[in-house]
């Protein structure tokens, strides 16, 4: 008997260690037994995403797909001079993320899941791939950020635990980072802060400063005086957030806090 056209494309679903591609796995899992789950691994995440994937993925049953880029990123940062990423030149995202994922894929005609919510007005990652098509299954069926958020306290997994600290998964080093998220990595994992630190410079020829963050280098964000400072922000930000956002647990605050904070969307190849 001659197989549907739909049958013979391949399923892919993949986990960037964030509550919402997490929560898509959860949904599709009995839905989509034949979905393949896959993580483009950077090697620099934080070691609650990986101990966050695990559990995922016994939940699954199934594996999780590490893909590698080839090489790493400080290969390509000495291919880009030493360039660090950014918001306008992300680099990072094409060479540790989409490449590693297309090559993955191949020729094969595949259906991609992609975890944007229907409360979200973006587009998301799209391959330009002719054989990769997009899906969006929670902006069909209408699932917006609380669904995520009791689909995962449901099924048991809850959030990752960097979400007491971090809006979103990906690089301890990305300068996607709000100004107190950066304030817990030196907090939580002081030795990822030095290790980003390290990757920062200035150009002795042109004394351009390379940074991960907006307008300060992380010495300068990490004096102590600074710290108190963004913290008390934060801070005052957060109690006006609680009065409107009263009943809403404490890292639902602290998201809409940081997203408040402003700077440039987030990488949704890395952020879901
Ligand atoms: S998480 Fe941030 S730094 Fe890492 S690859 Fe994605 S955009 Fe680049």
């Amino acid at each position: 008997m001659k197989r549907p056209a739909s049958e013979k494309r391949r399923h892919v679903l993949g986990l960037s260690g964030g509550k919402d591609s997490a929560a898509l796995a959860v949904y599709l899992r009995d839905r989509l037994p034949q979905m393949e789950y896959y993580f483009c691994d950077t090697r620099k995440e934080l070691s609650e995403t990986y101990e966050y994937l695990e559990r995922l993925e016994a939940f699954l049953g199934k594996p999780i797909i590490r893909l590698n880029a080839a090489r790493g990123f400080d290969h390509w940062l000495n291919v880009y001079r030493g360039y660090l990423p950014s918001s306008r030149m992300r680099w990072c995202t094409k060479k540790l993320k989409i490449e590693p994922f297309e090559y993955y894929v191949g020729d094969e005609p595949t259906l991609s899941y992609i975890a944007i919510r229907a409360d979200e007005d973006r587009p998301g990652y799209i391959s330009t791939k002719p054989n990769i098509t997009p899906v969006y299954p929670f902006r069909t069926e209408g699932i917006v950020e609380s669904d995520v958020y009791r689909i995962l306290e449901e099924c048991g997994l809850g959030l990752p635990e960097y979400y007491q600290w971090r809006t979103r998964s990906g690089c301890y080093f990305c300068f996607f980072q709000r100004k107190i998220e950066w304030v817990g990595l030196l907090e939580r994992h002081p030795d990822l802060f030095v290790e980003a630190m390290r990757y920062e410079k200035t150009d002795q020829a042109t004394g351009v400063r390379y940074t991960w963050s907006q307008a300060e280098s992380l010495a300068e964000l990490s004096r102590p005086e600074r710290v108190e400072e963004i913290k008390r922000r934060h801070q005052l930000e957060s109690e006006r957030a609680s009065r409107r956002l009263r009943g809403r647990k404490l890292y639902q605050v602290f998201a809409d806090v940081v997203d408040e904070e402003g700077g440039d969307d987030p990488c949704f190849a890395c952020h879901t």
